[in-house]
């Protein structure tokens, strides 16, 4: 991460110079602006961790430019700390309602200034690792952790929510990969994790930005494509059994290929979700029976 700015606003060189005597220190840079607009213009271009405002100044006053701030999505998020001459309750109070996170008063004694940053500093950091382990969790509760694909909790939600907002023909797809298990027995269970790894590959690498893919199961996939009749959705599933089936992996001195096995229906909203899926769990497995390394479409017809 890059060092952390504190901009430092005020018109008076004097205090700027203090300011920066006091807090810079090599992992703190101090930058400065003499006046509302260019701190407002600065605080934009640098986007600092935290941002000393002077409360009187020619031009927009400090309560003007903490509003101004506020208001931008760059620089809204960035903690103001007053400056101020005046620290009756009045001027106190107002900065607050303007968007403050603390106020120092001048002349300010150099500890309680260090201290009063310091606390601010500590706790925008404690946000970003919180903002950090949320999206983690996110992360982990939403995805495969080998494939970073979609969990299948995360998809059925996704493609319910698509199903309940949207009148568009919707198609799934499920592939599973064939003889998988004789893959982790021959050339051990890292290759297999690399199979999955490439499978989950080649799908994003053809899919559409707006098709969702999830590793569904062990060595299985599921996918579903908005705006997507079955007939067009075969196609592209025949083109990603394709694709799948031409990738060469090497593992120690060997290579070997492996074929998918996928199942197509076009999404029926007048028939639950489960059986939706069903159906095109029937589709695969009509396509495993009957030789494997091919895809079905709508086979057969639950209602
Ligand atoms: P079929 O063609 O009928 O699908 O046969 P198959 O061998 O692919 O199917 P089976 O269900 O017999 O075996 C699936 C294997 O997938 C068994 C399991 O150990 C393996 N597997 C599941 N998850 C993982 C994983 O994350 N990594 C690895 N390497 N193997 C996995
Ligand atoms: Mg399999
Ligand atoms: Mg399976």
């Amino acid at each position: 991460m890059d060092r952390d700015t504190i901009l430092v606003v005020d018109d008076s060189e004097i205090i700027c110079s203090i300011i920066k005597g006091i807090l810079e220190t090599p992992n703190l840079h101090i930058a400065i602006a003499h006046s509302g607009e260019e701190g407002i213009s600065k605080a934009k271009e640098i986007k600092p961790t935290l941002i000393l405002l002077d409360i009187i100044m020619n031009g927009i006053d400090g309560y003007e430019t903490c509003r101004i701030l506020k208001e931008y999505e760059e620089t809204k998020d960035i903690p103001v700390i007053f400056i101020t001459g005046n620290n009756d309750s009045d001027s106190v109070l107002k900065g607050f309602e303007v968007g403050a996170a603390d106020y120092v008063s001048k002349p300010f004694i150099p500890e309680e200034l260090k201290a009063r940053v310091k606390v601010h500093m500590q706790n925008i950091k404690n946000q970003r690792e919180l903002q950090f382990l949320m999206k983690e969790l996110k992360e982990m509760a939403t995805t495969d952790y080998l494939t970073k694909l979609y969990n299948r909790r995360y998809f059925t939600e996704q493609l319910l929510d698509y199903v309940a907002n949207n009148n568009n023909p919707i198609s799934l797809i499920i592939f599973d990969i064939d003889n998988f298990k004789k893959v982790n027995d021959t050339y051990g269970h890292n290759a297999g994790d690399m199979v999955l790894l490439t499978v989950s590959q080649i799908f994003k690498l053809i899919l559409r930005e707006e098709d969702v893919i999830s590793r569904w199961g062990g060595e299985e996939f599921m996918i579903y494509m908005p705006d997507t009749t079955a007939e067009k959705a075969l196609d592209i599933a025949n083109k990603l059994r394709n694709e799948v089936s031409k990738y060469t992996y090497h593992c120690d001195n060997a290579s070997f290929h492996c074929t998918v096995t996928g199942g197509v229906i076009q999404y029926d909203r007048e028939i639950s979700p489960e059986k939706n899926i069903t159906n095109v769990d029937q589709a695969l497995y009509f396509g495993k029976s009957s030789g494997k390394n091919r895809c079905i479409y709508n086979y057969p017809i639950m209602v």
